[in-house]
């Protein structure tokens, strides 16, 4: 609806006036703040704390863009902090220090405007600070990191290939998405992705510990923020067969619901060869692992080719290991797509890891949420998870591990999940094929006493 405008010009003394005034208003105004009266621009109304294995984040709240300035005193050994123009609010409580380096925290004020923050420390150590820009979540913040020893100088070592090991476990890094600044997305009737996922992570290494011939590494253990690019990292140094990540849905629409499993797409995978690429001198170690080829005496086109062509296999296996995963996932929980999609998520984009993303469900959703919420749910499907990592593991070992051994061995239960009836496959049979009972064979599939079952239907194979 359109609305004529009441500011129109004209000699009327009645609206003149009430400029006046309003300009009068506004020079007040401006005056206050131009005035050396107000002295603090901004003001930190928060600080929270995130301890991870090689760091602490301190994390400050702030209302406005800042300057800061910080500098180390030894004797005892403090981190001091000058942020300029700016005060505390008195509502700022103190985080949990313990097991952090810092003893204390403490404010003043520096030159009538500026706030100084003195930590005192421990021990000695390196910090890095910066200013991070809005976003969803929160406004303005100033990060402190203090890292727990001198970070490691990047060395030019060529690593000793180390002797073929056999019997080797299968290692499977979990990555918890999110965490710490980072709380994802907000689940319906409150908290956050990220305490979701890191307890689903949680139940899914304990499954692997418990498995012989399977190692599970947890790419982040607890509240804090790892980048996306550190993620693959981790899993690289831990020589991952495999990377999984956790992640719940969110959607504007609360009544989108369902699991899903992504791998990385074709399209995401070829754009990513080039900063590969660009990468040159990390890259040679990266692709090949024991065994491997190395880029670093290839040309950078020879090199380009190698590098797809490693990416295009392990997005194939991607691609396997994500399927079998949906499947089982799709026994507990109902499935947002049937088939394993493709999306440019960094977080896939290790060109010689195989990777998967799975989305548990809508933490969005009402239903969803309460049941992600739940350590049964969370429990059941990290089951499945592990179910569909483990048979894709036993159909396709690395020929060094000790499932490749056990299963030459026909030690290893190769057993599937799901069978197809053929024409003229009788239960009995079946059953008898598998090694299981017919009692069970058809409890699980619900077959009643008429034993009826037909050309192409699918058959649960119980464990
Ligand atoms: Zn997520």
């Amino acid at each position: 609806m359109y609305r004529p405008t009441i500011l129109t010009a004209g000699p009327n003394a009645k609206n003149t006036n009430r400029g006046i005034v309003r300009s009068l208003f506004f020079l007040l105004i401006s005056g206050l703040i131009l005035s050396p009266v107000q002295a603090f621009a901004e003001k930190i109304n928060d600080i929270r704390l995130w301890r991870s294995p090689d760091k602490t984040r301190l994390v400050f709240d702030i209302t406005g863009d800042v300057r800061h300035s910080q500098f180390f005193l030894d004797k005892p050994d403090r981190l001091v902090l000058d942020i300029h123009d700016t005060t505390k609010s008195s509502l700022v409580i103190s985080p949990s220090l313990t097991n952090t380096p810092i003893k204390k925290v403490r404010y003043g004020v520096r030159n009538k405007k500026d706030l100084r923050i003195v930590l005192d420390l421990k021990e000695k150590l390196t910090s890095k600070s910066f200013l991070l820009k809005p976003n969803a979540t929160y406004g303005y913040r100033l990060v402190v990191d203090l890292f727990d020893e001198e970070e490691e100088k990047q060395q030019a070592v060529i690593r000793p290939i180390a002797p073929p090991s056999a019997n080797r476990d299968i290692v499977v890094a979990i990555d918890a998405g999110h965490g710490g600044e980072d709380p994802g997305a907000k689940a319906y009737g409150g908290g956050h992705e990220k305490a979701v996922t890191l307890k689903i992570a949680k139940e899914l290494a304990a499954l692997l510990r418990k498995e012989k011939g399977f190692k599970p590494v947890l790419v982040r253990t607890g509240d804090y923020y790892i980048p996306l690019r550190q993620r693959t990292k981790i899993a690289r140094k831990a020589e991952a067969d495999l990377f999984v990540s956790v992640h719940a849905d969110a959607f504007r629409d609360f009544r989108a619901n369902g699991a899903s499993v992504f791998a990385l797409s074709r399209g995401g995978a070829t754009s990513e060869t080039a900063r590969w690429l660009a990468q040159k001198e990390n890259s040679s170690d990266q692709i090949g692992g024991e065994g491997g080829i190395s880029l670093s005496d290839k040309d950078d086109i020879l090199a380009g080719v190698l590098l797809d062509l490693s990416m295009t296999s392990t997005l194939s296996s991607s691609l396997e290991v994500g399927d079998m995963v949906l499947k089982n996932i799709g026994g507990i929980n109902r499935l947002h797509k049937k088939n394993v999609e493709q999306a440019g998520f960094a977080v896939l984009k290790s060109p010689d890891i195989p990777s998967i993303l799975v989305e548990t469900g809508f933490i969005s959703n009402p239903k969803e949420s309460r049941k992600l919420k739940s350590r049964n749910h969370q429990r059941s499907m990290a089951r499945q998870i592990f179910k569909g990592v483990k048979s894709y593991f036993v159909k396709k070992p690395p020929p060094d591990s000790l499932i490749a051994k056990l299963k030459k061995q026909g030690k290893v239960n190769t057993r599937p999940d799901r069978y197809v009836i053929r024409a003229g496959d009788t239960l009995s049979e079946i059953a008898s094929k598998f090694e299981i009972s017919l009692t069970s064979l058809k409890r699980v599939n619900r077959i009643g006493r008429a034993d009826r079952i037909r050309t192409g239907q699918v058959l649960v194979i119980p464990n």
